[in-house]
């Protein structure tokens, strides 16, 4: 059977781009190995960033995921030592939203497979590769379950099949592999009370992270982000391992009257992963098949999103009959620069290293900066370049803001603040560790919700 394009993995990345494509008149053999059109992904927080809403509107996705219960945030609130950013009121920030892979999956392969010219082939495992004597992708082999194996052909083949991509590794792509020295822990509760600003939050600790975020249903999402030289706690009791984290998070949830409706969900290692997106003639990568980045800060979703929706862009004409291929994929590796970029901030972030002392003044000024927080809240949504944040005009209003504000004669904080000292961009703050065997909840500390 030939098609115009045939995407491998009907997920996130694969569904949106079968949509697109079979939009711009394409025929798409969107290929998937679960037998279940409702399967869905169990590990994911699901937390899509702003920077994702533009694509997620265009695609028509945005609206039904409301109808399904999708709970959108508007603005977080990041805890430092130096007290809380709080999300500016007017701002031009866009919002994040959170639904479930439970409920989004299923929703967007709905909307792949009813649009015309799309083939949603559940069951199909992608087994091997067709490939042209010219070394160009040309089709996969698939694979149902027994030995009876399928040949589909295709002018343009695309791996959207997860961090792990057959694809890729049928088709010989180099991966780029780099630590992770976080794991991760979440759950969700019903009736919680959350006391930081903000319809949600974020806790950049030192060296750990913590978040609570709205999700479907009026649930809480609470989940944490430990370093790994915190692992054996976890490992030895890991529900009571959270509690505690959790217990002591500075304007942490109330969750004495709430009732958690889950397990913990989540994973001790997931390294970072990359692959070049355009690597061969007639083979695209998207999504986590071309970059899977540190879960924390939530990128994943978002990319995918936006990956597919730029490979359609810069490909549906040329697939159309209207001109080179091999330009168009060239177009789609300059547009996913915009990931490389970030993805090369979060691998160091993934490190889990102290954060410099420029980041932690560009933070500690954000408490009282509303520019210098919405700029922050560009870069965590994603939602512009990172020189959004990372640019010299915002150091530089960092440290004279500071300066400006800092008591004459006297230290620029109390020894207690100094304890509890604020990060950078996307760096955790320094001193303040939930956990044993450092400060209990019921000991005083400082007080985060003041202002400098
Ligand atoms: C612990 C954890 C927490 C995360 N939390 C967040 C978060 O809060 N926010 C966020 O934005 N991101 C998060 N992510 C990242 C996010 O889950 C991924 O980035 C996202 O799922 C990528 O979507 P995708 O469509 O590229 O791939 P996937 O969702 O992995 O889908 C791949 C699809 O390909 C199919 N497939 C695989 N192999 C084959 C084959 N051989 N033949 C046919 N089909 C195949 C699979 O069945 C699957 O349907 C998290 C990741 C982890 C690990």
């Amino acid at each position: 059977m030939d098609y115009d394009v045939i995407i491998v993995g009907a997920s996130i990345a694969g569904c949106t781009a079968a949509t697109a494509y079979g939009r711009a008149g394409l025929r798409v053999a969107l290929v998937e190995r679960q037998r279940s059109p409702r399967a869905h992904k169990t590990l994911c927080g699901h937390f899509v960033l702003g920077g994702a809403h533009d694509v997620l509107r265009r695609m028509g996705f945005w609206q039904p995921m409301l109808e399904h219960g999708a709970a959108v945030t508007t603005g977080l609130g990041v805890w430092t030592g130096a007290g809380w950013i709080v999300p500016p009121p007017d701002s031009t920030v866009p919002p994040a939203v959170s639904l479930r892979r439970s409920k989004l999956d299923p929703l967007l392969r709905g909307i792949a497979g009813a649009t015309p010219g799309v083939d949603l082939l559940v069951g199909h495992r992608v087994v091997g590769l067709v490939e042209e004597p010219s070394g160009a992708v040309a089709g996969v082999v698939t694979s149902g379950g027994g030995s009876e194996r399928t040949v589909l052909r295709g002018r343009l083949v695309v791996g959207a099949d997860g961090h792990r991509s057959t694809v890729a590794r049928l088709a010989r792509v180099a991966e780029d592999s780099a630590p992770n020295r976080r794991f991760l822990f979440w759950t969700y509760y019903e009736g919680a009370t959350t006391n930081g600003p903000g319809d949600g939050q974020v806790w950049p600790l030192d060296p750990d992270v913590a978040v609570c975020i709205p999700s479907d249903d009026g649930l809480t999402q609470v989940g944490v982000f430990p370093a790994k030289d915190r692992l054996a706690e976890f490992t030895a009791e890991r529900v009571a391992a959270f509690d505690r984290f959790v217990a002591r998070l500075p304007d942490g949830p109330s969750l004495a009257g709430a009732r958690r409706v889950s397990n913990l969900v989540g994973t001790t290692d997931y390294p970072c992963v990359r692959r070049d997106p355009a690597p061969r003639p007639g083979l695209a990568l998207i999504g986590d098949a071309a970059t899977a980045s540190d879960p924390v800060p939530a990128v994943g979703c978002g990319w995918a999103f936006r990956s597919a929706a730029w490979l359609a862009d810069a490909t549906a004409e040329a697939l159309a009959g209207g001109g080179s291929l091999q330009r168009a994929l060239r177009s789609y590796r300059r547009a996913h620069r915009f990931i490389d970029r970030y993805d090369a901030l979060g691998r160091r972030e993934a490190l889990a290293e102290p954060p410099t002392a420029l980041q932690r003044a560009v933070r500690t000024a954000a408490v009282s900066d509303p520019e210098i927080a919405r700029r922050l809240a560009m870069f965590g949504m994603r939602a512009a370049d990172p020189s959004v944040l990372l640019n010299p005009g915002v150091v530089v209003r960092a440290l004279v803001g500071l300066r400006a504000r800092r008591p004459r004669g006297g230290p620029s904080r109390t020894p207690a603040r100094r304890q509890a000292e604020p990060t950078g961009p996307a760096g955790p703050a320094q001193g303040l560790r939930p956990g044993p065997p450092r400060r209990t909840a019921d000991e005083p500390g400082p007080r985060l919700t003041d202002r400098p």
